[in-house]
């Protein structure tokens, strides 16, 4: 057996986590929430070559993926989602009506592999707490240790990016900080209209018809989608985050495309 003293292993740690750290600060891309949303957005942009960073407060990467329905390991997803988990090597079991089931834990454990292959960088127990907006634009986003989080006087650090896509679910904590500054006028608490009654069908369609650009430079996708927008909530059917994340990608990938021949989204 190698002989080695614990120290090295702690130096292994600090050394290669705080470059990924430093490296990360500035990128293309911020993504807040590694929920199905963001990691399917991170790995299509990331496969654009863009440099692309998820923030998740939690341990675990993966959102509402893991507990499925009501914390059995199964989620469901329609056909249309089909190719996107055949993309991710992600298994499936035809059910009936154009549904099929995935085992959630390879659903998750899948996504976070494949958005690190493609690139991304997915780093946990980081929670944004606020963002930054210069110009009127969102350039960034102001970030703590979770472990630290709001229980300590600890100054956060910050990253910036051409362009931050909140993508946390149902509290869709990015448009609500904007909403706290009274920079984003809505006609619900927090900036958020808040989410309609249950509606599957409607739901997965409404995450993603309505990605949108919601304020310069700050992006929605998945639940946080309703969350703003007021769309149905859909329950433990996971196509629509998935759609909503790819469909995420393509808009940003191409507004970030049209800013660099307009001169505009620096980081
Ligand atoms: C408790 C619970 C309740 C649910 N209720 C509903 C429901 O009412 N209706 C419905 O349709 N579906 C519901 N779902 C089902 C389903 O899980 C979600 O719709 C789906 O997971 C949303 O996917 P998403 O990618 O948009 O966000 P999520 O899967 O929710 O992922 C968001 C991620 O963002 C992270 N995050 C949040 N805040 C921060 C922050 N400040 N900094 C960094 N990361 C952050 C979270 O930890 C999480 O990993 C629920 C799931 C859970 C776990």
């Amino acid at each position: 057996m190698t002989r080695f003293d614990e120290a090295t292993i702690s130096r292994a740690i600090l050394d290669t986590y705080h470059k990924e750290l430093t490296d990360r600060l500035v990128g293309d891309v911020l993504i807040t929430g590694a929920g199905p949303a963001g990691l399917m957005a991170a790995c299509h942009l990331a496969r654009r070559g863009l440099r692309v960073t998820v923030l998740e407060k939690r341990l675990a990467p993966g959102g509402g993926i893991w507990g499925g329905g009501i914390g059995m390991c199964q989620v469901v997803v329609p056909d249309e989602a089909l190719p996107l988990l055949s993309e991710m090597g992600i298994r499936h079991v035809a059910f009936r009506d154009g549904l099929h089931t995935v085992n959630a834990i390879e659903m998750a454990s899948g996504l976070c592999v494949r958005a690190i292959e493609a690139g991304a960088a997915v780093l946990n127990l980081l929670t944004v707490q606020d963002l930054c907006v210069h110009d009127g634009r969102v350039v960034g986003l102001v970030v703590n240790r979770s472990l630290v989080g709001d229980s300590l006087p600890v100054d956060p650090i910050t990253f910036s990016a051409k362009a931050v896509l909140d993508a946390t679910g149902h509290e869709a904590v990015v448009v609500a900080a904007l909403q706290r500054r009274g920079l984003l006028v809505s006609d619900g608490p927090e900036g958020k209209r808040g989410e309609g009654p249950m509606n599957a069908t409607e739901g997965e369609a409404f995450v993603v018809d309505n990605v949108s650009e919601v304020y310069p430079g700050l992006w929605v996708a998945g639940m946080s989608v309703c969350a703003v927008l007021g769309g149905p909530r859909m329950g433990p059917i996971f196509g629509g985050m998935l759609l909503s994340g790819q469909h995420a990608a393509q808009r940003i990938a191409a507004a970030l495309t049209n800013a660099s021949t307009t001169g505009g989204a620096r980081a």
